[in-house]
């Protein structure tokens, strides 16, 4: 209703149509402001392929209480990073304490007084902005601007997380440039780096999902996560890397299986159970990887 993508969102979650009306005429000016009436729907929002920068919780509703949704979010690595500020009618110092211990950025009391109101949601919506910007700078590979290792191995364990409870499928393909160091020694260290941007911009920008993550795993091997995806669709994906690899034409006289620059990579895909781990997610990649050079290179294995 209020949606304009460059404001920050907050969604306020309360019971009582009163309060939201109050909370949202304070804010919607200054932020996209989304509306829950329950601790059910402020979950499915939260864990939405749209998340709210900042969670107004009123502490007492029906079913869900605000103490059980924040300690939901706050219990998942997909929401724990969204601050949540507590608005209720509890002003004891226990009620406090117990909203602080919870993990909550801030307790507020009620009855609302707008400036306070505004001037928190201010410090917190802030603090968030430059939070998210440093995570985004962190995440970054240096040379080629794609995610970074930090990145693809917190994502990995988010998206097992997510796969197990939803039993879905989840598919990793792990990929490495043939004879890269044939190409760094006769070519120079510089052109390789400018061989490893061309690759991992390319492929990067072949990824079509959302929730789909290519990075660079290290050096001349890159990575990528594909959640919701069985491993016939994973193998399809690897392909594509294969030809775009190939389409890019980068000259490798020396080579010792072609003349231009190729990769060769190794899928895997699981349905992950409660054994499941990240651990054996990669070796089975990079197992298959493995295959992949041992069968001659530029091919996909799984
Ligand atoms: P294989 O086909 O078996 O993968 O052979 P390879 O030569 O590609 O593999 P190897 O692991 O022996 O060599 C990898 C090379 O990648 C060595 C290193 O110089 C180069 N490399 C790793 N990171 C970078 C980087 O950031 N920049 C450049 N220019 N080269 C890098
Ligand atoms: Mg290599
Ligand atoms: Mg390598």
């Amino acid at each position: 209703m209020f949606d304009q993508p460059e404001k920050q969102s907050i969604l306020i979650v309360d019971d009582a149509i009163e309060n939201i009306k109050i909370l949202v005429e304070l804010l919607r000016y200054d932020y996209s402001v989304k509306v829950a009436t329950s601790g059910e729907k402020a979950l499915k929002i939260a864990f939405s392929n749209n998340p709210p920068d900042l969670i107004i919780l009123d502490v007492v509703m029906p079913n869900l209480d605000g103490y059980e949704v924040c300690k939901k979010l706050k219990a998942s690595p997909i929401t724990h990073n969204i601050p949540i500020i507590f608005i209720t009618v509890k002003d004891s110092e226990e009620d406090e304490i117990e909203g602080f211990e919870l993990g909550a950025a801030d307790y507020i009391t009620k009855p609302i007084r707008p400036v306070v109101v505004k001037a928190r949601v201010k410090t917190h919506a802030k603090l968030k902005k430059y939070t998210d910007l440093l995570l985004n700078i962190s995440y970054c590979d240096g040379l080629t601007g794609i995610p970074n290792r930090r990145r693809f191995d917190e994502y990995l364990k988010m998206e097992l997380a997510v796969a197990l409870r939803e039993k879905v499928p989840l598919s990793l393909i792990m990929l490495d440039i043939d004879h890269f160091k044939l190409f760094n020694d006769n070519y120079g260290h510089q052109l390789g780096d400018s061989c490893l941007i061309k690759v991992a911009q390319e492929l990067n920008s072949t990824i079509k999902r959302k929730n789909n993550l290519f990075a660079r795993y290290g050096g001349e091997e890159f990575a990528c996560i594909l959640p919701n995806t069985n491993l016939k669709n994973a193998i399809e994906i690897a392909e594509r890397f294969r030809m775009k690899v190939i389409e890019l034409k980068i000259p490798h006289v020396h080579s010792l299986i072609s003349d231009q620059i190729t990769i060769s990579l190794g899928v895997t895909s699981i349905v992950p159970d409660l054994h499941s781990t990240v651990e054996a997610l990669i070796t089975g990649a990079d197992n298959a990887l493995y295959k992949a050079k041992k069968s001659g290179r530029n091919i996909v294995c799984f």
